[in-house]
């Protein structure tokens, strides 16, 4: 039984032209012009996309559902958050399973295959967080990667917590280089931000703006600079998580023009909100945007220089980092942000946005005018499959693909807010955002999960992702 998605435009990250698209068995079979009428005849589904976008399903290679952190958890499970990333156009997640201190990684990927087996509603995959680099992590780094985890994250921050030395991030990485792996970082020097953040509480600044004066660019940058250099003596492929600072990208940028096997990530947020903006403002509202690394101020103009370097490629992808925590306290999931009323160290990290991302950089850069829709495709979708060894499997509308499709109609418009949003949240931070067009249809290899605003999918069709390794290395 086949569906025949009619009359669209279809866009890829290099190609835009009016063509059917005919799907069978949850692969994309054919895409041409003129046959749709042929191909309609015993279709199962006939989609009519005329006036609308067909464009590929979203891939957010940054999330984390049921994430424990400060006290409580994430606030999206697997299921709710592939949901909303669904009604958003995203059809690809790549968490972050979680190594126990002391256990082995493959107990932590265990779990976190347990907590998504069964739940999602779109394909899924996992990156694995080191929390101890030694002799028995390192032996298991290539056996995860038979299992399809090509992808180690390390932590500049967080001492005592998820922090590595630069010993241990420099041995993962040779090991990396080894394995034909891959290590993801947080770059922030996490122990000069700490000397940082006691000095501000012990003079009384507890407000949420101090989460990013007490995080200031050097901070970053610093540990670009670092985390590059131990990778290129290492000759290990890098990804730099979450860039804000201008400074950090500069530095990114440097070592690609060297020709280095670097790559980065920022997120919708540091492009759209600012301290000035959204943090310090009055009473403690600024606390839903707290993250690491920080919102930066607009003035310092960091966001010209992320939107360049996306324009530019120095940066290749956005992802969200999405990890929401509910601003008032909820039923179900208790006291989250407002546990750092009163001081800011407190105040759990993330927000939410796996939903958001897509049609945020539609409206913010294809409508803004900064760029194309086959860039948009490329770094929300293309760029993000290949990065983490996807393509073309995900990120494409191609013959031999999964049929991971958004029509998308830029006809339409809507605004975000609490109303608009859909994971299991109470805020969002593009409140108020007009977006001038929206995710009409969304099929998740093959099969219908959104239509009409509503999720129409089947709890646990997601299935895990066995990745390969980052297809842009040289
Ligand atoms: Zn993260």
């Amino acid at each position: 039984m086949t569906t025949v998605i009619k009359g669209g435009t279809v866009i890829t990250a290099t190609e835009t032209m009016q063509a059917n698209v005919l799907i069978d068995g949850g692969k994309v079979v054919a895409i041409a012009q003129g046959s749709a009428q042929t191909w309609a005849e015993g279709a199962e589904r006939v989609i009519d996309a005329t006036g609308k976008y067909v464009v590929p399903g979203a891939v957010d290679v940054h999330t984390h559902f049921e994430l424990p952190f400060g006290g409580t958890f994430v606030s999206d499970s697997f299921e709710s958050g592939t949901r909303a990333a669904a009604h958003g156009g995203t059809t690809t997640i790549i968490d972050f399973a979680v190594q126990t201190k002391g256990e082995p990684m493959r107990a932590g990927f265990d779990t976190w295959m347990a907590k998504a087996e069964g739940n999602c509603a779109i394909d899924y995959g996992f990156h694995m967080i080191m929390s101890d680099v030694n002799d028995d992590s390192l032996k298991e780094m290539g056996a995860l990667v038979e299992d399809g985890v090509t992808t180690f994250k390390l932590f500049m921050a967080y001492p005592g917590v998820l922090y590595s030395t630069d010993g241990e991030i420099f041995r993962a990485m040779q090991q990396a280089a080894e394995d034909g792996s891959m290590i993801m970082m947080h770059a922030e020097n996490g122990i000069a931000i700490d000397v940082l953040r006691e000095q501000a509480i012990a003079r009384g600044e507890t407000d949420p703006k101090y989460h990013t004066i007490t995080r200031p660019p050097a901070t970053e940058s610093e540990a670009v600079h670092r985390s590059l250099a131990l990778a290129e003596v290492a000759g290990a492929p890098l990804y730099v998580v979450h860039m804000s600072a201008k400074e950090g990208v500069a530095e990114l940028t440097l070592a690609r023009d060297r020709g280095q096997n670097a790559f980065g990530e920022t997120c919708p947020h540091y492009l759209h909100l600012s301290v000035e903006d959204d943090i310090d403002v009055p009473g403690f509202e600024g606390a839903k945007y707290v993250c690491s690394t920080p919102i930066r101020f607009r003035s310092e103009g960091h966001q010209e220089a992320l939107w360049d370097a996306l324009i530019r490629g120095d940066l290749q992808i956005v992802s969200t980092d999405h990890a929401d925590f509910f601003y008032d306290d909820d039923e179900e999931m208790g006291r989250q942000k407002r546990l750092g009323e009163g001081d800011f160290t407190l105040i759990p990290n993330g927000l939410p946005g796996v939903e958001e991302r897509f049609q945020v950089m539609y409206q913010e850069g294809v409508i803004g005018g900064r760029f194309n829709l086959n860039r948009w495709i490329e770094m929300c979708c293309t760029a993000p499959a290949k990065m983490m060894g996807l393509y073309p499997q995900k990120g494409t509308i191609a013959v031999g693909s999964d049929a991971d499709i958004v029509v998308y109609d830029p006809a339409t418009s809507f605004v975000y807010g609490v109303d608009t949003i859909h994971g299991n949240i109470d805020y969002t931070a593009y409140d108020g955002l007009e977006i001038t067009g929206k995710v009409d249809t969304v099929l998740s290899r093959g099969n219908v999960i959104v239509e009409n605003d509503t999720y129409i999918g089947t709890k646990g069709h997601g299935q895990y992702l066995k990745r390969g390794m980052n297809q842009y290395l040289v």
